[in-house]
């Protein structure tokens, strides 16, 4: 099915696949959830199918469950397959937005070969860009709705006090990592097995970075520029 960005894709035809990548807490979930209501692009989220998973108990979720809680990553290999499993779906044939993945250099080698398999490549990656010392203030503030997962901040816009989403009725938590402990581990790991992702991207001429510390609706107008300009130049 043809999307509204389908003419930003480099195989016309194809379905369009953006890469939206940057350290936890630089606003991706946001600006997925943004741009899904805006472009009808379906998003894959690893971060909110290994969450969905937790909370049902799958086996899964129990696995992913203490690297996800100390901040680390899930092995590649079962993070591969599932966004593997997840892209080859009926309703994935269409323009995808795929946030939180790749994290490693070697998921991002899994899912060339995968998209390549079916005539497909990456057309475009954003990484959200932003100083480590505002990621810090922004996750360990954060609160988030278990079921719809809008997002609070205690200082910058603080959730109701009784903690019961506005929206949907879910409840307000704090998720595990993003507690302090967690928070730092992240961070952690995102400079060592993510950032070289985006300097791959990077060699291969897809890369696009994007300021992410204003506001969303600032960040947002900045990644529809950054889309509009078509594929970066190497
Ligand atoms: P996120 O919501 O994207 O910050 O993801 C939350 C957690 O899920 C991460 O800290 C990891 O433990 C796990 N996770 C999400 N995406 C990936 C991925 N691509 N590879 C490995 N682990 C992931």
């Amino acid at each position: 099915m043809a999307g509204p960005w389908t003419f930003l894709s480099q195989d016309k035809g194809f379905p369009m696949i953006i890469v939206l990548l940057g350290p936890p807490g630089a606003g991706k979930g946001t600006q997925t959830g943004a741009l899904v209501k805006r472009y009808h692009l379906l998003a894959i989220s690893t971060g909110d199918i290994f969450r969905a998973n937790l909370t049902a108990g799958t086996p899964l979720g129990l696995e992913a469950k203490s690297y996800m809680s100390q901040g680390l990553l899930v092995p590649d290999d079962l993070t591969v397959r599932l966004v593997v499993d997840r892209l080859a779906q009926p309703d994935a044939a269409q323009d995808v937005l795929l946030d939180g993945f790749p994290r490693t250099v070697y998921q991002a080698e899994e899912l060339e070969k995968f998209l390549a398999s079916r005539g497909q490549k990456v057309d475009h990656c954003l990484l959200l860009d932003i100083q480590e010392k505002e990621l810090t203030l922004r996750l360990t503030g954060r609160r988030v709705c278990r079921s719809c997962h809008s997002v609070w901040h205690l200082s910058f816009s603080p959730p109701p006090a009784d903690l019961v989403c506005p929206s949907c009725g879910g409840e307000i938590y704090q998720r595990d990592d993003d507690k302090e402990a967690a928070v730092s581990n992240r961070l952690k790991v995102y400079q060592a097995q993510t950032q070289p992702v985006a300097n791959w991207y990077k060699q291969k001429g897809l890369l696009r970075v994007v300021n992410a510390s204003g506001q969303p609706l600032e960040v947002e107008k900045a990644i529809e520029k950054a889309l509009s300009q078509g594929r970066p130049q190497k």
